[in-house]
């Protein structure tokens, strides 16, 4: 192994030492990708159609993608200022911390967690703070009301937790809440919010429907349960004062009429969209079924993935499971999360999963 080459210019440290992007790998014509939470279900014709007629390619979109703003407003019952449209919701949680955190200051959240928030906490030079998962990979939010100091600027909660699975409940958000000083931003990630079927489960807009809560932000995305990944269109509902700090530091006009209009088109076809989306729900759950029964600890999955806690042996089992045309996400000395992809896909991971579960050391 060579050292790669020097950087010719002077970058700053923190990011200089990143390891560059890798994206899950992309599966070959005959393997299933299962490796970055994607929807299997092909775009609705009607999405499609929409799209094509979006607008002219010439011309730039509409900054603030005002249409989508006021649709989800009136759907949510809040002020159209109350809601923010990014090109992903990634790039919102960006804006959130760049807009709250600086050098000195400290991001918390749960590990593991997104391999996004690491990145933005260090691309903002603010500290990371990390609070490890408790039993049953769920969040400790004790343990991160405890990490609170002055310099915390925000505080990121993933529910569904990416890569285990299990949710936050309502109770113990609204009890976190409660002990989280008043001016720190609360950033509630609900990026599989339509996967959930728990009914304990927090739900960020009944969080803001009383809103008393002007420092809660909440995160949703088209590209997970909408299916449209590609076309990059996520959105916030929080206080428009808030929500005004983050516009401020997003790049603009990043949002495209494209994403824009297929985001109108999925909620126009919203029932048909969300038909699936309870397919793949039970799927998810008949695969974290066939896995325990195989003998696999997966911990409570209520977004699009399950996750088997490998360990040690992550990186040797991934390998096996994409030599049968399974492409996973391992994260190497932890575990391996598994999309919920098509229905052929599930007996033959399941079938892997059970060779792999008879090869586990201690
Ligand atoms: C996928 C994901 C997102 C958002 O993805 P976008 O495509 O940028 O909207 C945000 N948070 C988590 C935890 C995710 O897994």
């Amino acid at each position: 192994m060579t050292d790669p080459p020097q950087i010719p210019v002077r970058v700053r440290p923190e990011v200089a030492a990143l390891p560059p992007y890798k994206q899950g790998r992309q599966a070959g014509a005959d393997a299933f990708k299962l490796s970055s939470n994607e929807n299997p279900f092909d775009p609705l014709p009607g999405v499609l159609e929409r799209v094509r007629n979006a607008s002219a390619l010439n011309r730039y979109p509409d900054a603030t993608a005002a249409r989508l703003r006021e649709r989800l407003a009136e759907r949510f019952g809040v002020g159209a200022d109350s809601v923010h449209i990014g090109a992903g919701s990634v790039s919102i949680l960006a804006q959130l911390v760049l807009a709250t955190s600086g050098p000195g200051d400290e991001v918390i959240y749960a590990w593991r967690s997104f391999e996004a928030y690491p990145w933005l906490a260090v691309v903002a030079g603010a500290r990371a703070v990390q609070v490890p998962l408790a039993e049953g990979a769920r969040h400790d939010l004790d343990a991160m009301a405890a990490a609170i100091t002055d310099r915390t600027r925000a505080i990121i909660v993933c529910s569904p937790n990416n890569p285990t699975g299990p949710i936050v409940t309502q109770a113990e958000f609204d009890a976190f809440v409660e002990k989280v000083p008043s001016d720190v931003l609360v950033i509630l990630d609900e990026a599989y919010a339509e996967f959930v079927t728990d009914p304990e489960s927090v739900d960020g807009l009944r969080v803001l429907g009383g809103s008393d809560r002007p420092n809660v932000v909440v995160l949703r995305t088209f590209s997970k349960a909408y299916g449209l990944a590609a076309l990059r269109v996520g959105y916030a509902i929080g206080h428009p004062r808030v929500l005004d700090a983050a516009r401020s530091t997003a790049i603009p006009l990043s949002v495209t009429a494209h994403g824009e209009e297929a985001a109108l088109a999925s909620l126009d076809a919203e029932e048909e969209l969300l038909a699936r989306v309870r397919v793949i729900a039970d799927r998810r759950d008949r695969l974290a079924e066939g896995l325990r029964e195989a003998g696999w600890n997966v911990p409570a999955a209520q977004g699009n993935f399950v996750w088997l806690p490998a360990g040690e042996q992550t990186t040797a089992f991934a390998a096996t499971f994409e030599e049968a045309g399974l492409i996973v996400r391992p994260f190497a000395g932890d575990g391996i999360r598994i999309s919920v992809g098509e229905e052929e896909s599930v007996e033959k991971v399941l079938r892997i999963a059970a060779t792999v579960a008879a090869q586990r050391e201690g």
